[in-house]
């Protein structure tokens, strides 16, 4: 999987693609990731990567030309077409399962904005699609880049160490994830449930999926309307009728 992060501020992924998980799924080669600066596209003696809105009113708005033509840099360099993502307030709301299927394409190039945001004909004429991370506004799109990149990359083979461990967390199974526990059993008087010391692997299950189902229902209730959900599940679910969503 490749990524590639247009951005005027390539300095700030120096961090992220060197530590953790990112730095080493780069190092088993199983991602590639480059921030490109998009100044560098720029022809003219000032590097000018933006200007003023035409019809007036504050802040810069990016210019066209040094997006399109590092876009169409890295087009050339592939046989496969990338897929072009630009991070933006108005996209579309990034959830798990657009991960999941962002996941499955082999090369992503994301666009980061600043200032008051990209020339309408970026939108219009380079991008795929529009990605946001949530309902603010920040300055700048690297935060929301490093948020798909990362999210993408420990969905793919090989990139966490225990490969069974994605498909149990939040949302993956359309429910939040059961309480976790380590050790010590008992911490200032607080224990873990006697379950998890009891070695039925059966019983485990069925508290996690239960604990999986309470939790969606009192925190995200309405996870559970597109839940894939067992007649078990929806037997359970009708037993905390009493206990309110909080
Ligand atoms: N004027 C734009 C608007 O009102 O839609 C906001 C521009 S914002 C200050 C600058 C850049 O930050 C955007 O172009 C985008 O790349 C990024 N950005 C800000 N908030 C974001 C969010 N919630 N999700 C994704 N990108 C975001």
């Amino acid at each position: 999987m490749r990524f590639d992060v247009l951005t005027l501020f390539p300095e700030m992924f120096t961090g992220f693609f060197s530590s953790s998980i990112m730095k080493r799924a780069i190092e088993k080669g199983l991602v590639t990731a480059s921030a490109v600066n998009f100044r560098d596209y720029t022809t003219d003696k000032h590097r000018t990567v933006d200007d003023t809105p035409y019809g007036g009113g504050s802040g810069m708005v990016l210019k066209p030309e040094p997006l399109f033509r590092a876009v169409e840099d890295l087009r050339r360099e592939k046989t496969e077409a990338p897929r072009v993502l630009m991070m933006s307030p108005q996209g579309q709301p990034f959830t798990q399962k657009k991960a999941e299927e962002l996941s499955t394409v082999s090369h992503l190039i994301l666009l980061c904005g600043h200032y008051e945001g990209f020339d309408e004909r970026v939108r219009e004429h380079l991008v795929d699609e529009e990605i946001s991370i949530g309902d603010y506004v920040l300055t700048g799109g690297e935060l929301p880049a490093m948020v798909v990149v990362d999210s993408i990359s420990r969905l793919l083979p090989g990139v966490l160490g225990n490969e069974s461990s994605a498909d149990e967390d939040s949302f993956s199974t359309g429910l939040l994830e059961y309480p976790q526990y380590t050790r010590p059993a008992e911490f200032r008087g607080w224990k873990i449930p006697d379950v998890l010391l009891s070695g039925h692997h059966r019983q485990i299950d069925e508290w996690r999926r239960q604990e999986s189902l309470r939790r969606t229902w009192k925190r995200r209730p309405d996870l559970l309307d597109s839940a894939n959900l067992t007649e078990k599940d929806r037997a359970f679910l009708v037993t905390l009728l009493d206990e309110e969503p909080s």
